[in-house]
């Protein structure tokens, strides 16, 4: 196997799995109380993963994070938006394209 820059197929098709988890859900991370506001960031060779939009505890390892139906209690995602999913609805419907 070559270094390549770009991401491997493996690590796109995790990214797919995981962003298909917590569409229309906010997110958890662990056993942890609160419940944040789903954001896409850039994980391994830029594909784009959900993760807290307050980057509280997020430690680059999307297996820690759980989706959750409830409303969003952290107060730094609050401040920062309002009701995450639809954001996150949009970005991807817009992924589609990267999808292919
Ligand atoms: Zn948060």
């Amino acid at each position: 196997m070559s270094s390549a820059g770009a991401a491997s197929p493996d690590i796109e098709a995790r990214a797919a799995a995981v962003r298909a988890r917590f569409v229309g859900f906010n997110l958890r991370i662990g056993r942890g109380g609160r419940v944040h506001r789903v954001e896409l960031f850039a994980w391994i060779g830029g594909v784009l993963i959900p993760a807290p939009a307050c980057h509280v505890g997020f430690a680059l390892d999307p297996g820690r994070l759980e989706p959750d139906a409830g409303p969003v209690t952290c107060r730094r995602c609050r401040d920062k938006g309002d009701t995450a999913t639809t954001t996150y609805a949009q970005l991807e419907i817009d992924m589609g394209e990267w999808a292919t």
